[in-house]
């Protein structure tokens, strides 16, 4: 090629390259590719496709060691909060069935048990039929979705393979990762051949039995809950204090009520290894860390709730240069990793609750921002949570202990009270472990900068409260609030002991 042909060339792919600059956009196949088919892919990818763009959503479950696997909707919806809810009101239906004998109701067989294999079989179905409606929503929403792992060939490239088929390439103009995680295993003997997690025991074909439940957080607390009311016998290995992170005094109740139950405690202990004996049983060895004491006993199920890994490790995350802190990814508030156009939302970011609503509402905003001209950010701040143990625990905003460590412990005031649910009495159901609090600043109508209530239905009866202290509630509009009577929500509208008073915070009756 002569010198005057080259000129000629460079100068139209110079040329060809400024107009491609010039309108701003390179050609891709996708505005959009989700990695990741739970809570905020889906959230995020049908939000982005509502505004105009053209989506891809990949989603992938390997099975867990012990060959379980489930299909498109991510933890929550397969392994995660449904199962769980369901496994819990199943759980409360059992004690249900007992307080209805002391309400008048003729129930003929006292020895009630349940099925666990129709327990599973009814769970799994109900799960089943939210994956079809999943997937029929994302067909009819036209968002393309695909059952493969996808990585990063460079950071606009995504490689993926459907059902073990050639490798093939998609590209877009933005990448959210949302891949979620899945549970750990200790680094112990045994762990991973004989132990099960979160994500096998909601389909587990077999009673789990006697049952190790290793780990105090949620996992181990609502599977160690519902076990205990499906009749079955756990034991809660605790490494160091139960529900740490949250209120103290809460958690401190919150076990005392689980053993009460009957539920067992292993404190201060970590396993050392699990190995399978001559009859089938689990041999548990362990170690006391406070007294360097080493045990052992023996199980039929050992469920590990020691929690979650992110899943990066499939992502190829160095071919699009996305920095990772601990198995998550590092976003800024626009959930925006150190790659402008690569995002992450979800349980894979680093430092941020990982819960479904989160999940949900993080990814359908940044879908909004990217989509719709929206500069909403997620909030992160005050987000409600419940613990799903038979007297459910829930909560908004600052634990005591943060309110002290933020404000000084002269700066706040704590209105508490222990009370009696009036459907309590009939069946002489404790109420031992009924308690709820708010934690305000303590100077003008005081600010409220945190809510926690132990008893029925928590969920339901802090939603509505988690909107009004985002809201800017304060004690003196909380107690302007007419209560809703009988209910135990109305506990917070007569909230008027102070810790700092020193007055006994039991009531006389459900009414006083
Ligand atoms: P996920 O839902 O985990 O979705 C990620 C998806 O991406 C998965 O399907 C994963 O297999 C897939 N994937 C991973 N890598 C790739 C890849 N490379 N390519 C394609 N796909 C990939 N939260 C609550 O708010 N309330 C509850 O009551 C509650 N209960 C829970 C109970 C349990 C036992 C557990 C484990 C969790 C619970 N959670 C609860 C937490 C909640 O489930 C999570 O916060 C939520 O599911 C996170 O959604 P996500 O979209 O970030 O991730
Ligand atoms: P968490 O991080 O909440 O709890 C993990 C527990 O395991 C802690 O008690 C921890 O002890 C213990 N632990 C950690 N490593 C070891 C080890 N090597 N040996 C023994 N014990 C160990 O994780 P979960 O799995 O319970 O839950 C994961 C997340 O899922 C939660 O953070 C929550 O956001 C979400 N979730 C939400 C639910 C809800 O909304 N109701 C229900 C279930 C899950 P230590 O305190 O000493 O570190």
């Amino acid at each position: 090629m002569s010198l005057w042909k080259l000129l000629q060339v460079s100068s139209a792919i110079r040329s060809i390259a400024r107009s491609a600059s010039y309108l701003g956009k390179v050609k891709y196949d996708y505005d959009l590719v989700v990695l990741g088919g739970g809570s905020a892919g889906l959230a995020c990818a049908k939000e982005a496709v509502d505004n105009g763009a053209r989506v891809l959503c990949f989603d992938y479950v390997k099975p867990t060691p012990v060959g379980t696997k489930w299909g498109l909707g991510g933890t929550c919806v397969n392994v995660g909060c449904i199962p769980k809810k369901l496994m819990h009101q199943a759980s409360l239906l059992g004690e249900a069935v007992h307080e209805a004998v002391a309400y008048g109701w003729n129930v003929n067989d006292q020895n009630i048990k349940p099925d666990w294999q129709k327990l599973v079989k009814s769970v799994q179905n109900h799960i089943k039929s939210v994956n079809w409606v999943t997937r029929v929503d994302l067909r009819d929403k036209k968002v393309e979705y695909v059952n493969s792992m996808g990585a990063f060939v460079d950071p606009h490239t995504i490689e993926y393979s459907v059902k073990g088929g050639p490798k093939q390439q998609a590209t877009a103009e933005y990448v959210v990762v949302a891949v979620g995680g899945r549970p750990r295993y200790p680094p112990i003997l045994g762990a991973t051949e004989f132990g099960i997690t979160s994500d096998d025991i909601f389909s587990y074909d077999r009673e789990p039995g006697r049952t190790l439940v290793v780990g105090a957080g949620y996992v181990g607390l609502e599977c160690a809950c519902f076990l205990k009311g499906l009749g079955y016998d756990p034991t809660v290995m605790v490494r160091s204090i139960v529900l740490r992170g949250f209120d103290r005094q809460m958690s401190e109740l919150l076990e005392a009520m689980m053993s009460e139950r009957g539920v067992q405690f292993l404190h201060t202990t970590i396993p050392s290894s699990v190995e399978r004996q001559g009859d089938g049983r689990l041999l548990v060895k362990y170690r006391n860390t406070t007294t360097e004491k080493e045990d052992s006993d023996v199980f039929d199920t050992v469920l590990w709730a020691i929690g979650r890994k992110g899943l990066i490790e499939d992502l190829n995350l160095p071919a699009a240069g996305v920095e990772t802190k601990n198995d998550k990814i590092v976003v800024d508030s626009k959930e925006a990793t150190n790659v402008p156009h690569i995002f992450a939302v979800g349980d894979i970011i680093h430092g941020r609750p990982e819960l479904s609503p989160v999940a949900i509402l993080s990814g359908r905003l940044l879908a909004r921002r990217l989509f719709a001209g929206s500069k909403q950010l997620m909030d992160y701040a005050d987000v409600a949570t419940t613990v799903f143990t038979p007297l459910e625990y829930s909560c908004v905003g600052m634990s005591e202990e943060m309110a002290i460590q933020t404000h000084g412990p002269d700066n706040i005031e704590v209105f508490h009270g222990y009370y009696k649910p009036t459907e309590f009495f009939i069946p002489r159901k404790s109420v031992r472990h009924c308690y709820l609090k708010a934690v305000a600043e303590i100077t003008g109508d005081q600010k409220i900068l945190g809510l926690h209530y132990i008893g029925p239905v928590a969920g339901e009866v802090i939603q509505g409260f988690a909107a009004a202290l985002k809201s800017g509630l304060t004690v003196k509009t909380l107690l302007n609030t007419v209560g809703i009577h009988p209910t135990t929500a109305e506990e917070f509208t007569r909230l008027s002991i102070t810790k700092r008073s020193g007055r006994d915070p039991t009531p006389a009756s459900c009414c006083s």
